[in-house]
């Protein structure tokens, strides 16, 4: 050991407690004192801090150390100070925070040579006070922490991080340390540049994080997969990102009426607020911090378990740096996203405002990340690929690519198919059209531009549209294709996907993409709730053993009763039963459509059943795994449901509320769905015909194949009045079917 590793390695272990440096940190340390300009690049976690802390308290004079986030400043100096004890001055910040007394404070120490540290937000930097104040100081070197701001390319473009260099200039050259997670070649070359140390001696770590499980979900249902999951890991530390304050508002509540110990963190809190759920986090009172990316950057918990990201993130580099956070100190760290295409679409408009360049640059940064998560291949494989490092082992055993291959086929007939049909058209179309074509789908759309009659209409139509457009987005992906985002998503075929035409060869395409929401591209919410509604059908995950049981039990009941099946339980309902496991009529009646008057009616053989069920094949039943809805609010369903106990005519209710008849027979609907039970035979007796009430009341216990208002409107309608109608279903399933 030479005599500079020495002296460092007994200040490690003096100021620090360690006994030996991490991956670059005693390389890159002695860099900067021999005066070089260095650039470190490490993940987060690998211990940047130390690369510039240590010499600091080495070197003569004060280290400036530039770090963008005033509210993490604090920590930092305390932490100095925690390590080196008895000298408060040795470290300081200088913020906007400050009052004057504390202001003079720092200058006493700045200027009589016991800082060793000194943290500056940018913004502060460009001051004229602070610089006619650092000019008078002797400066060590200067320390760009999160250096990647600076890069528009990054994932957290600071402007005033562009001012660096010329404030170095006037204050008073000195040698320069940047330091940054983010290693994408044009982040880097950016940093290098801007700063003006082209010539720095760079230390890159691999990105590689072992203990690291990446996943990307699809997004159905995410808050109830949430709640499993956080269940299933109980006690363990986790963050939650979202795009929005409003969703980090609802998920966190929604997390905390189930029971889950959480708290939410965005910038719309107020300052107190945010560091006092930042605090609980860190000091382990709550499990689960729901947040915006405002939260995290510079936050050294060691030990978060897993990190969800409930939307996709808007870049490869913020989705590292986030997931990053996750296992730092080498353990367990599960990171989980949920993906839906449309919302990938939602970023892409909200790009449309912005200026040209900014928007090229984030649509390209989306389009990577959309292909990351739609990929077959291994994620490990293709983050380290994104920071221009192989990975060479073919199966890193801890992404769900690996773990779950998703079956491909090889589509150099197809994708030939698509291409030749963009490339023949003489306009561009969206998504959705190409697909009607290949498939042969007549619609008003192919009819007005005639493409029912090219020779390519229905060439594909042994496949179904989806397939077409799972498709095209892969050629998207492949960039074969390319779509615009200013024309709502028009295709174009790119050169490559020229000279694929020219030269086809094969493709490897995903079989059976599961993500949902993908197909079409400007759809309403009223079809995405149609597709939740439809992947719940399809995959309620329940256990189909038991399921087929509770059917069986049902068809008896329903022989025994002279009820049909689904006056008894729905199939929802059943479907939740197989999924939650109820023992207990309590716990019957989170599944859905069950109300207490139903729970208690018919379900007393089914949680015996599941219980024996439970018993006998060892499950182990998803810890009290039961997703309760936040309260609604709804002042109207409370006034409907006082004032038809008190017996109100409808009228009377329904002008009071100022909504029609018809409104007011929608809301007492959804209250009765929910398994509220309500009287209102003091209302039909005076407006509806005796017999009329009995023969519909006959008709859905006798003959009705479901509850359905729309298919006893279509049965009955010729006889009676609407109004008669849902009144009287009404009283049905208040008396029986609740
Ligand atoms: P980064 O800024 O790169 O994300 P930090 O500087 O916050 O990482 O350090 C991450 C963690 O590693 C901290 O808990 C820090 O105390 C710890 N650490 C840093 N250097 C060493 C070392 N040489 N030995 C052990 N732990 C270290
Ligand atoms: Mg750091």
């Amino acid at each position: 050991m030479d005599e500079i590793s020495g002296i460092l390695h007994s200040k490690l272990k003096e100021f620090f407690g360690y006994d030996a440096f991490k991956g670059d940190q005693e390389d890159s340390i002695k860099s900067l004192i021999a005066g070089n300009d260095v650039f470190v690049l490490m993940p987060t976690g690998g211990g940047k801090s130390l690369c510039y802390q240590l010499p600091a308290l080495v070197l003569e004079g004060t280290a400036i150390v530039i770090s963008p986030l005033i509210a993490l400043m604090k920590n930092q100096v305390d932490a100095i100070r925690g390590f080196v004890s008895g000298n408060e001055g040795i470290a300081h910040f200088l913020n906007s925070s400050l009052n004057k007394a504390q202001i003079q404070a720092v200058r006493n120490d700045l200027l009589s040579g016991v800082t060793k540290l000194l943290y500056v937000a940018p913004e502060s930097l460009t001051k004229e006070d602070n610089i006619a104040l650092l000019k008078e100081v002797r400066i060590s070197f200067y320390a760009v922490d999160e250096a990647h701001c600076i890069s528009e390319w990054g994932h957290d473009f600071r402007p005033e991080y562009r001012r660096i260099l010329p404030l170095i200039n006037e204050i008073g050259k000195a040698p320069v340390i940047a330091l940054t997670a983010t290693a994408t070649p044009k982040v880097q070359s950016d940093i290098l540049k801007t700063l003006g140390i082209q010539d720095a001696k760079v230390f890159k770590s691999s990105f590689n994080r072992p203990n690291l499980y990446y996943e990307i979900r699809d997004k159905v249902e995410p808050e109830k997969d949430i709640i499993r999951f956080i269940k299933q890991n109980p006690g363990k530390s986790g963050i939650i990102y979202c795009l929005s304050r409003k969703k980090v508002e609802e998920l966190a509540s929604l997390l905390a009426i189930n029971g889950i110990k959480a708290l939410p963190y965005h910038a719309g809190l107020d300052a107190k607020t945010r560091s006092e759920n930042q605090d609980r986090f860190l000091m382990e009172d709550v499990d689960v911090i729901v947040a915006t990316i405002a939260f995290g950057m510079g936050i050294d918990k060691p030990d978060v378990r897993f990190v969800i990201h409930y939307d996709m993130p808007k870049s490869i580099e913020e989705y590292y740096q986030e997931t990053g956070r996750a296992g730092r100190d080498g353990e367990e760290g599960l990171c989980i996203t949920y993906y839906s295409y449309k919302d990938i679409q939602k970023l892409e408009k909200f790009m449309q405002g912005k200026p040209v360049a900014e928007q090229e640059i984030g649509r390209q940064l989306l389009n990577e990340t959309v292909a990351y998560a739609e990929s077959n291949q291994c994620r490990r494989k293709l983050l380290l690929k994104y920071f221009g490092e192989d990975y060479l082992p073919d199966n890193c055993a801890s992404c769900d690519n690996c773990i779950n291959p998703k079956p491909t086929f090889d589509g150099q007939k197809e994708m030939g198919l698509v291409l030749r049909l963009v490339d023949t058209l003489q306009e561009n179309f969206k998504i959705e059209h190409l697909a009607h074509i290949l498939k042969g789908t007549v619609n008003s759309m192919t009819k007005t531009y005639k493409h029912d009659a090219l020779p390519l209409f229905g060439a594909g139509k042994d496949h179904d549209e989806k397939f077409w457009a799972t498709v095209i987005h892969q050629g998207i992906i492949l960039r074969l294709l390319y779509k615009e985002i200013d024309t709502y998503g028009l295709i174009h075929i790119t050169p490559e996907g020229k000279d694929f035409l020219d030269h086809p060869h094969p493709v490897k395409l995903v079989e059976d993409r599961v993500f949902s929401n993908s197909y079409g591209s400007d759809d309403d919410d009223e079809e995405d709730a149609e597709a939740s509604k439809a992947a719940l059908k399809g995959g309620g995950g329940g256990d189909p053993a038991l399921l087929s049981m509770l059917k069986d039990l049902r068809k008896d009941m329903s022989r025994k009763l002279k009820l049909q099946p689904w006056i008894i339980f729905g199939d929802p309902a059943l479907d939740d039963m197989s999924i939650l496991y109820p023992i207990s009529i309590e716990e019957l009646r989170n599944c859905q459509g069950v109300g207490e008057g139903k729970a208690r009616k018919f379900g007393k053989e089914f949680v015996d059943l599941i219980r024996k069920y439970v018993e006998e094949n060892d499950i182990e039943r998803p810890e009290d795994f039961v997703v309760k809805s936040a309260p609604t609010k709804s002042a109207n369903k409370v006034y409907i449901i006082q004032s038809i106990d008190r017996q109100m005519s409808l009228e009377d209710i329904a002008e009071a509320r100022g909504i029609d008849m018809g409104d007011l027979l929608t809301e007492i609907e959804a209250i009765v769905a929910s398994g509220t039970r309500l009287n209102l035979d003091y209302y039909i007796r005076q407006e509806v015909d005796d017999d009329v009430v009995d023969e519909i009341y006959d008709y859905f216990k006798t003959e009705a194949s479901s509850d359905s208002l729309d298919n006893a409107l279509k049965d009955l309608g010729g006889d009676y009045e609407e109004m008669e109608i849902r009144l009287v279903r009404i009283k049905f399933l208040c008396e029986v079917a609740n």
